[in-house]
């Protein structure tokens, strides 16, 4: 049986500022989006019988419909009923390594390797943009895993912009295991507690992007320097998710109190927490004295890097 794996790495979000609410009810945003090398591996195999099968060694993740990855092969046999009849069915398995639920896209990340996978599988051909297209019906973020690197993301996060290459930033990363945020909550909480700022027309959409400071951590992106990066490091959900989750605000405040650490932040809407180090020696010292600090078992800790690609394959089989 024909069968393709393929890399799917997990993003940190360097920036995020809600500039406003939209009529459709989605937040225009501003956002520059990291991928790090911190990765699940999807194996996208050619069934025998006319079905989508998701199997997953993470308890934590649904192998249903609700299951990003199921979702994403869905799409592609509702697009594609030709192919899904000639090529049979689909079995995806996921091994996952990035947390669950902690802001780091690992569902999106996981649509977006199938919706390749597949292409390969039944020869389709599609075109990067395509792709995407297609992707951002099923979740904002999933057209920006499938190239990855460095991008500034508007609109809602679908619209992407690449940023010049940022490779091998040191990184430590969080998260508690069973501490879950709710993305839709962070955003309706943030729009409950600083009101709602419609956006009416495009007059007040570029009035609005004027206030924008996106532009300070392009311009320290550009010039590759890590401790500019860190210092321009900007969440907006952090106002509303750290006051609720005392947890990632201990996490925040220890890693800022770590020596080596240039600058920390919460990734999307948490509950992980990053920190950005000068090197990958001071990057494992961070690590233990976090875990010394800790030692919950329940907290998870990565010594991890930015990279500058998304999706990869890595066998065809
Ligand atoms: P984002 O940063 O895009 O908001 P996230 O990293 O916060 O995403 P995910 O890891 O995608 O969150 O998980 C969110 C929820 O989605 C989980 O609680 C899980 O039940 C569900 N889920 C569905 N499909 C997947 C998948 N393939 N991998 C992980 N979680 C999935």
């Amino acid at each position: 049986m024909h069968s393709y794996s393929l890399i799917a790495p997990a993003k940190i979000n360097l920036y995020l500022e809600i500039i406003g609410n939209r009529p459709d009810g989605y937040h225009e945003l501003a956002m520059i989006l990291q991928s790090i090398d911190l990765a699940d591996q999807i194996d996208v195999h050619a069934a025998s019988t006319q079905t989508i099968r998701v199997y997953c060694d993470h308890p934590q993740v649904p192998i249903d419909q609700t299951n990003l990855a199921y979702r994403a092969a869905e799409l592609m046999a509702r697009k594609f009923p030709d192919a899904f009849s000639n090529f049979g069915g689909i079995d995806i398995t996921i091994k996952k390594r990035i947390p669950v639920a902690a802001g780091l896209a690992g569902g999106s990340t996981n649509a977006a390797a199938v919706l390749v996978g597949i292409d390969l599988l039944w020869n389709l051909g599609l075109t990067k943009s395509e792709l995407e297209e297609l992707g951002a019906t099923l979740g904002s973020d999933v057209p920006f895993c499938i190239s990855g690197g460095t991008v500034i993301a508007t609109g809602r996060g679908e619209q992407l912009s690449p940023l010049p290459n940022l490779n091998h930033i040191n990184i430590v990363l969080a998260k508690y295991r069973s501490l879950e945020v709710s993305t839709p909550w962070a955003y309706q909480t943030y729009r409950q507690v600083f009101g709602s700022t419609y956006i009416k027309d495009t007059k007040d959409l570029v009035a609005r992007a004027n206030a924008v400071h996106s532009g300070e951590m392009v311009k320290a992106i550009v010039a590759k320097d890590a401790a500019e990066i860190s210092q321009k490091l900007h969440n907006d959900l952090e106002k509303v998710v750290l006051p609720a989750y005392p947890q990632v605000l201990q996490l925040r405040e220890l890693f800022a109190s770590q020596e080596g650490v240039l600058g920390t932040m919460m990734s999307g809407s948490g509950p992980s927490v990053f920190a950005i180090v000068e090197s990958p020696a001071q990057a494992e010292v961070v690590k233990q004295q976090i875990r010394t600090a800790i030692p919950d078992e329940d907290l998870e800790l990565f010594v991890t890097g930015t990279i500058t690609t998304g999706i990869q394959i890595i066998r065809n089989s």
